[in-house]
């Protein structure tokens, strides 16, 4: 069922989602050459907790760890490793909280030190795309504007959507209905009444839009193994305009 927050959820639901955007930022300030990614992920569990939440992705679904890290040609659901960051790396930090019963659910593509100009543009298409995904998100309209909205922006840079995974609404469960393409036509799909919360997540791939998954049973890899950002936020429906929860201007602000 597709249902919308009330105020007071959507309150609950902003203070998960300021946790996770600064966590997010905090990671950001690691993010450096000779850096693993289990560092990254003892950050984010050290700051969400230390605001009073828990890491969501803790033990959901058997998943190891508090965080997801994802390296170059990982998608999503990466295991944060001793892998050690290097020069031109891409990691996709995916972070969620539980706090007073609702969820956060986030996530930023960071550069490795200098990145090469093609892998610039990868995270430069694929962030815009989530804004445009965003811009799509008001009410009365339907996921399928907002998976248009994603899908024709990113192909229109050569890039490909993949289309195994996708957004969600957000409230006590991390993972509520509807489910929101990063692809789609518009006019199809669920409506989006105003006061629904939900997560866009477009998943972009340098290559081609193939994936596979890894023998650990989570890491979704590209098939050709070319780099994938993925950039996520929790908005609000609202009539005309979509509110953000989540932001990346704590991050930004720093630079990254
Ligand atoms: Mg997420
Ligand atoms: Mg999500």
């Amino acid at each position: 069922m597709v249902k919308p927050k009330t105020e007071e959820e959507i309150e609950l639901l902003r203070e998960n989602a300021i946790i996770v955007s600064k966590t997010l930022a905090e990671v950001g300030k690691w993010v450096a050459p000779g850096v693993t990614t289990a560092r990254l992920n003892e950050v984010a569990e050290t700051f969400i907790r230390d605001h009073g939440a828990v890491p969501s992705f803790l033990g959901f679904e058997g998943f190891p760890a508090a965080t997801c890290m994802s390296v170059n040609d990982v998608v999503v659901h990466g295991f944060p490793s001793d892998y050690v960051l290097k020069e031109g790396d891409i990691v996709s930090a995916d972070i969620g909280t539980l706090y007073k019963g609702y969820n956060g659910d986030s996530a930023y593509t960071f550069p490795v030190g200098e990145v090469d100009a093609a892998t610039r543009k990868l995270l430069d298409v694929t962030k815009a795309s989530l804004y445009k995904g965003i811009e799509a998100a008001v009410a009365g309209a339907r996921t399928g504007d907002i998976g248009h909205a994603v899908q024709s922006y990113a192909e229109s840079f050569g890039f490909s959507v993949v289309r195994e995974l996708e957004g969600h609404g957000l409230g006590k469960e991390m993972h509520e209905a509807p489910g929101v393409p990063n692809y789609g036509r518009q006019g199809h799909g669920a409506r989006l009444p105003e006061g629904l919360v939900i997560c866009i997540e477009p998943m972009i791939n340098a290559g081609g839009r193939g994936v596979y998954l890894a023998r650990n049973g989570w890491a979704v890899h590209t098939s050709d193994h070319k780099k994938s950002a993925h950039f996520e936020l929790t908005v609000v429906v609202r009539h005309g305009h979509a509110e953000q929860l989540s932001t990346f201007d704590y991050i930004e602000s720093t630079g990254k």
